[in-house]
């Protein structure tokens, strides 16, 4: 592969090709829609996980930014995806925990979760931001109709298994992770969610090599 070919950015994941996750990626069907709402620090993030975790998810959408349209959020949020006028408006449901008060990010009190949603995982969207917990904290202060959400706990925090990015501290999960776990707990029988932490464990191993690799490089 000459230089410019290395260069060039893979459509699907928008990675340098050498470095594509494509084939990472690993099909999992499960009944919420996921809606993945990027920061754009995070899209060339090498460590992310938001990017497989949308590879993996067919009833997935991934959308960028930090402050979005009200009118595009709203449609994201609420409209049928594939342009369907006629069927009925999903249970839009914001991954995010019950966070502490923060005077500078100031956010509404979230209404609370009807217990019946969870009854019907597969009219549930989960609305899920990718970002560090400053960034993710911003977007939802600057994103008003996500505060309106009602939110998912996760509950039972596995270890997490993501060791490379340094910033993570026990207790924090990666967005693929945390979006598994809840995922898991909408749909507790469905055990091909294991595939993504699976996926990941595979992405997290390229990314090891992909260090040594370079750090190789570097000595004389
Ligand atoms: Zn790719």
């Amino acid at each position: 592969m000459n230089t410019a070919a290395a260069r060039a950015l893979c459509t699907r994941c928008a990675r340098p090709q050498r470095n594509c996750i494509c084939a990472l990626a690993a099909r999992v069907d499960c009944a919420p829609e996921v809606l993945i709402l990027q920061h754009p620090l995070e899209v060339h993030e090498a460590k992310g996980t938001a990017r497989l975790l949308h590879l993996s998810l067919p009833r997935s959408r991934m959308e960028i930014g930090e402050q979005f349209d009200a009118l595009q959020l709203q449609g994201w949020i609420e409209q049928d995806w594939h342009g369907d006028a006629l069927a009925p408006a999903p249970h839009a449901v914001l991954l995010y925990p019950q966070a502490p008060h923060d005077p500078a990010l100031p956010l509404a009190p979230a209404p609370p979760l009807p217990a019946q949603w969870l009854q019907d995982p597969a009219h549930l969207r989960l609305v899920v931001i990718d970002g560090t917990w400053r960034k993710s904290r911003k977007m939802l202060y600057l994103n008003p109709q996500l505060q309106q959400l009602p939110r998912l706990a996760l509950r039972d925090l596995p270890a997490s298994r993501y060791a490379i990015r340094r910033a993570h501290r026990p207790g924090q999960l990666s967005t693929l992770e945390a979006t598994c776990c809840a995922l898991a707990q909408l749909e507790p029988a469905n055990h091909a969610l294991e595939r993504l932490l699976q996926a990941m464990d595979a992405l997290v191993a390229r990314q090891s090599q992909w260090q040594q690799a370079a750090t190789g490089c570097m000595e004389p």
